[in-house]
C-alpha cells in the first residue's frame, strides 16, 4: 500500500522540525512521519505500516509529556493539517478536525461567542486532551473536554472509518472519553457540544513562602466544595521564586465579578494574601491571560518558554492531613530552583455529576488534583529535578490516589491502576474488540486481555 499525504524523511530539510516534541527531554528519530490531509491517508498510512511491519505512533498536538507521539525507527501517522473546526452555531456543536489546536478551536469558537472546556495551553492539541478527558479552566461548569463528544470519527486498526457515539460503537465510545490517546484507532474528527460565553471574571492573588502551609489548609478546605463556576489553581514554588509568589493561586469565574468576590470572600479571609487582583475579562482575553499570548501563526506547535520537563500527577480523593501538608512545604524548601513546583486544582462541579464508570475518566470523586512539575534546559541539573519532581510524588502518594493519563509518567509501574482504576478490565475488553493484535501499542498502551504488560519495541 502507498503512503499518501505529506511525508517526511531523515534526509528532508524540515525533518527535524517535524520530529520535534514539545518536551524538549527526547530526542526520537522516526524512520517517516506523515502528515495525513484526509481520511485516505490515514488508512493509507496505517496498511503501509502494516505491511512493512513498522512501529507506528499517532500524533496530534505534540504535547505528549513522554514523547509516546513519536517512534524511533518508525512511522509517525501525523493529524496535524486535519484542523478544520465547522461551527452549528443553531445546534450549538462544533466538529473538529483531530489535528485543531486549542488555541484555534477557542479563537474560531469565540468569535461567534462559544466555547468547550479545554486545557489551559493554547497549543495542546485537541485529540491528545479529550482522549485523556481534558480539564481546564471552565470543566468545573460545563464539564471535562470528553463529557462535551456527540461522536468521534476514527479509523480503526483494520483500515474500517467508524463513527462512535452514544448509538453507535458505544463501547468504543465509552472508552474514548478519557482511556487515554493512541489505544483504540486514529481519530479524524469530534463532534462538541458547545455553549454561549462571553465574558468570565479572573483573579490572582500571592502569598509570601512562610505562609504556604496556612495557604494550603485555607484552599483545601474551600476550593473542592466552592461554587462549580469557579475553577481555582493553587501553585507552590519553592522559597527563591521570584515575587509576587512563592505561592500564587489564580482562577476562573463564569459570572460577574461581585459574584466572584463573594465566592473568594471565605479563602482570603483565612490566609489574606498580599496581593489581590480581580478582573472583568472577554473569554478570549482570559484565554491569553493564562495560557499566554498565541503565536500569530497557526503552524506553530507550540508557543513560549517550552524546554525539558518531568511532570507527574496525583488525584486527592480528601484534603491532606496537617503531616502531609508539612511534607509538601518541606519538599518545596528543597526545590532545585525557583521554576519548580507542585500546582493544586480543584476537581468536583459538573466534573462530579458523572459517576467514575459511566465514562473511561474514573477521578471523578477527587478533591482536587495535584501536579508535580520540575523544569531544566541544562542537561547536568536533569538528575536534581528528576529526583525532587519523584521524591515530592513518592512523598504524598501515601495520602493521594491516582494519576492523570494525560500527565503521562513513563516511571508508574502500576500506570493501568493509577490512571484507569477500576475502569481498567472494561477498557481491555474494548482493546480487544477493536484492536485484538495491538496493534496501536506504546509503552502505557492498554493492552488486550493476556497481552504483555511490557513493551517489546
Ligand atoms: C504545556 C502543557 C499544558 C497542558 N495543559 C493541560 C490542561 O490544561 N488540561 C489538560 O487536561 N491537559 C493538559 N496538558 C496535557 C495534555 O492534555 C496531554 O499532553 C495531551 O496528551 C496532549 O495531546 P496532543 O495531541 O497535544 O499530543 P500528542 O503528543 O500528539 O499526543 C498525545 C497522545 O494522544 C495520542 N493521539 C494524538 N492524536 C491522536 C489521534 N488523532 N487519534 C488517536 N490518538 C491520538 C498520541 O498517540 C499520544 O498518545 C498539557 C500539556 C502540556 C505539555
Amino acid at each position: 500500500m502507498g503512503l499518501t499525504g505529506r511525508v517526511v524523511r531523515p534526509d528532508d530539510p524540515g525533518y527535524d522540525a517535524a520530529r520535534r516534541n514539545y518536551n524538549e527531554r527526547f530526542d526520537v528519530r522516526p524512520a517517516l512521519i506523515v502528515f495525513c490531509q484526509s481520511v485516505e491517508d490515514v488508512r493509507n498510512a496505517l496498511g503501509f505500516a502494516r505491511e512493512q511491519g513498522m512501529p507506528l505512533r499517532v500524533r496530534g498536538g505534540w504535547h505528549s509529556y513522554e514523547a509516546f507521539s513519536l517512534v524511533e525507527g518508525g512511522l509517525v501517522l501525523d493529524v496535524s493539517d486535519l484542523h478544520a473546526v465547522l461551527v452549528s452555531p443553531d445546534r450549538r456543536t462544533a466538529d473538529v478536525g483531530a489535528g485543531a489546536q486549542l488555541i484555534q478551536l477557542y479563537q474560531r469558537l469565540g468569535q461567534l461567542g462559544l466555547t468547550l472546556p479545554g486545557g489551559t495551553c493554547p497549543t495542546v492539541g485537541i485529540a491528545g486532551l479529550t482522549l485523556g478527558g481534558g480539564f481546564g479552566l471552565t470543566s468545573r461548569r460545563y464539564g471535562l473536554t470528553c463529557d462535551c463528544l456527540e461522536e468521534v470519527e476514527l479509523v480503526s486498526a483494520s483500515g474500517e472509518v467508524l463513527v462512535a457515539s452514544a448509538g453507535q460503537h458505544p463501547e468504543l465510545f465509552w472508552a474514548l472519553r478519557g482511556g487515554g490517546g493512541g489505544n483504540f484507532g486514529v481519530v479524524t474528527r469530534f463532534r462538541f457540544r458547545v455553549f454561549p460565553l462571553e465574558e468570565v471574571a479572573v483573579y490572582t492573588a500571592a502569598w509570601d513562602f512562610e505562609r504556604m502551609g496556612e495557604v494550603l489548609a485555607a484552599w483545601q478546605e474551600w476550593a473542592p466544595p466552592a461554587d462549580p463556576r469557579l475553577t481555582s489553581v493553587l501553585k507552590l514554588y519553592g522559597p527563591q521564586h521570584a515575587r509576587p509568589g512563592p505561592v500564587t493561586s489564580t482562577g476562573q469565574f463564569v459570572g460577574p465579578l461581585e459574584e466572584l468576590r463573594r465566592v473568594l470572600e471565605p479563602f482570603l479571609r483565612r490566609a489574606p494574601p498580599h496581593q489581590l487582583r480581580l478582573e472583568r475579562k472577554a473569554f478570549l482575553e482570559a484565554v491569553n491571560f493564562f495560557g499566554g499570548d498565541p503565536e500569530p501563526d497557526w503552524s506553530v506547535h507550540f508557543h513560549g518558554d517550552h524546554k525539558k520537563f518531568k511532570n507527574t500527577s496525583a488525584f486527592a480523593y480528601e484534603p491532606l492531613p496537617p503531616e502531609a501538608l508539612e511534607t509538601l512545604c518541606a519538599w518545596m524548601e528543597k526545590a532545585p530552583t525557583g521554576e519548580d513546583l507542585v500546582q493544586l486544582e480543584n476537581f468536583g462541579g459538573k466534573v462530579a455529576d458523572l459517576a467514575p464508570r459511566a465514562t473511561a475518566f474514573f477521578h471523578r470523586r477527587a478533591q482536587f488534583f495535584l501536579q508535580y512539575q520540575a523544569y531544566w534546559s541544562d542537561d547536568s541539573a536533569a538528575e536534581d529535578h528528576l529526583s525532587w519532581v519523584r521524591g515530592v510524588r513518592d512523598a504524598l502518594t501515601p495520602y493521594t490516589r491516582g494519576a492523570y493519563v494525560n500527565y503521562t509518567d513513563a516511571d508508574l509501574e502500576d500506570w493501568p491502576e493509577r490512571y484507569y482504576g477500576e475502569n481498567y478490565p472494561r477498557l481491555q475488553e474494548v482493546k480487544q474488540q477493536y484492536d485484538p493484535e495491538d496493534f496501536f501499542r506504546f509503552p502505557q498502551s492498554i493492552r488486550s486481555p493476556g497481552g504483555s504488560m511490557v513493551d517489546s519495541r
